[in-house]
């Protein structure tokens, strides 16, 4: 059996997108299934839209999500250079076998002319494509004109009738009639390829067995397949993979605010988690089960499980994976990666940091949410006396004023200031005195925090506050329910 290579081939335009990632992370899939090879190959023949830095962020976005190529533009491999702009000689004498063979031809049409007939076209209420006006240039005349300096691309010469086609492991058979195709630039005036040409060659002289890519290039594969048909090349399995949806109408693009793969690790998304729910979008494992490691994933993987119609993003989902990823990861991996998100509310307290992120693992959806749901441990916040209205603690302001006037000399009384302790003193008191817990408890959290949803109860966040901070708070409190 052919070797199985696949390859995740990018064009350096920005960030890599969450369809991107996804098309990645399909690549590498089949690829590891089949213990083939995942190569990432630089597509940047249009230097007009690259972005710089862009390259860089590639191979660093692929190994932090941890589809690592075995060959590609900074390791290198037998079939590199792996970027496109440093194999420039490649294309051409390819497209110039092809004028050899009559399937391509050169053209020597100005922007001006190529206009003017456009124009001419369209206000006659036809379509344009190329009209194959330099394919009837003499084959000698072409020749001296190409070789006397004067400007020229090659185009491919589309037959003018028949049907091109290919097959498509998702799609299934596809097919176009050949005088809807375009004459497509194969070789620009400025003697690069087009992606069009480009991804032809490459793909062949890179030993690809599949190509993965997105359904914008489906319309385009047929033309590709001629190609292959014309240099005698074995074209390779294509399978094109439907678009993610941001909505049911809106394409998923960071250019209008949707976050990258980057902008989602910087959040505080875990990677597991993404690559996680990213799977899932647009494949299915055939059952119902949820969580897969990336190792999982290529043993379950499956090109039959794949869904043809467009994937939506639904950020909730994620941010859910996430919460569960967060909540199994082993408390110390927690620690390391809450401190820096506890230091920017938190940084010049004492606060203890491993009894907090105890209390935060398990509510913690997303790391950057972190900040302000401790926000009230640096600072009391505004807060109303309603809140200490609670029906079935049987609590109202008036019994919060009693039950905290209770509450203050039992904790001025507590010298270790230790969870157990002030435990054990409170629970005591309260149940010598003969209360309901909650009538006091509900009314102390309420005055140490100024919420009513809190990261552990009053007992935790007094012990997290400290002593002289939780009296503060409570006699405050007190002055507030008089007044
Ligand atoms: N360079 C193309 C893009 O970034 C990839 C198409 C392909 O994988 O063949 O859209």
């Amino acid at each position: 059996m052919q070797e199985v290579r696949t390859r995740f081939a990018p064009s350096p335009t920005g960030y890599l997108h969450l369809g991107g990632l996804r098309t990645a992370l399909y690549t590498y899939l089949i690829a590891k299934k089949h213990g083939g090879k995942f190569i990432l190959r630089i597509e940047d023949t249009d230097q007009e839209r690259e972005v710089p830095g862009a390259i860089e962020q590639i191979y660093k976005s692929l190994h932090q999500a941890g589809l690592i190529y075995d060959e590609g533009p900074d390791i290198g491999g037998p079939y590199g250079p792996y970027i496109q702009s440093e194999r420039k000689d490649t294309y051409l004498p390819y497209a110039l076998k092809l004028v050899e063979s009559g399937d391509a031809y050169p053209c020597f049409c100005t922007k001006e002319e190529l206009d003017a007939r456009r124009e001419k076209a369209t206000s006659e209420g036809k379509g344009w494509k190329y009209d194959k006006h330099c394919l009837n240039i003499p084959k000698d005349e072409a020749k001296r004109r190409m070789e006397s300096g004067e400007s020229y691309c090659i185009r491919q010469n589309i037959p003018e009738e028949g049907m091109a086609s290919f097959e498509d492991l998702l799609f299934g058979y596809v097919e176009a009639p050949c005088d809807t195709l375009d004459d497509g630039v194969l070789i620009k005036a400025d003697g690069l390829p087009t992606y069009n040409f480009a991804n032809v060659i490459d793909d062949h002289l890179m030993h690809i067995s599949h190509v993965t890519r997105g359904t914008e290039y489906l319309s385009s594969a047929p033309k590709y397949n001629l190609l292959y048909k014309a240099l005698g090349w074995e074209p390779p399995k294509y399978l094109h993979l439907p678009v993610v949806m941001k909505d049911a109408t809106r394409k998923l693009s960071k250019r209008h605010g949707d976050p990258s793969f980057e902008d989602l690790l910087d959040m505080g998304y875990l990677k597991e988690a993404i690559i996680n729910f990213i799977a899932l979008l647009g494949w299915s494992p055939g059952d119902d089960r949820e969580f897969f490691t990336l190792e999982e994933l290529i043993q379950a993987f499956h090109i039959e499980g794949l869904n043809k119609s467009p994937a939506i993003f639904n950020m909730d989902k994620l941010t859910w994976f996430n919460s569960e990823y967060i909540r199994k990861m082993p408390f110390v991996d927690y620690l390391e990666m809450a401190s820096p998100w506890f230091d920017k509310t938190l940084h010049s307290t004492d606060i203890d940091y491993e009894y907090l992120a105890k209390l935060m693992q398990g509510r913690t959806e997303v790391f950057n949410r972190i900040p302000e749901m401790i926000a009230f441990l640096k600072e009391m916040p505004e807060y109303d006396i309603s809140l200490y209205n609670h029906k079935r603690m049987k609590s109202t302001p008036e019994t919060a004023l009693n039950a905290l006037e209770f509450a203050l000399p039992i904790l001025e009384k507590i010298s270790t200031w230790e969870e157990q302790a002030i435990h054990d003193n409170l629970i005591g008191s309260i149940k010598d005195a003969g209360l309901k817990n909650g009538l006091v408890l509900w009314p102390l959290r309420i005055a140490l925090s100024g919420l009513e949803s809190t990261p552990g109860g009053a007992v935790e966040i007094a012990y997290l506050l400290g002593k002289d901070e939780s009296i503060r708070r409570v006699k405050n409190a007190i002055e507030k329910l008089k007044n």
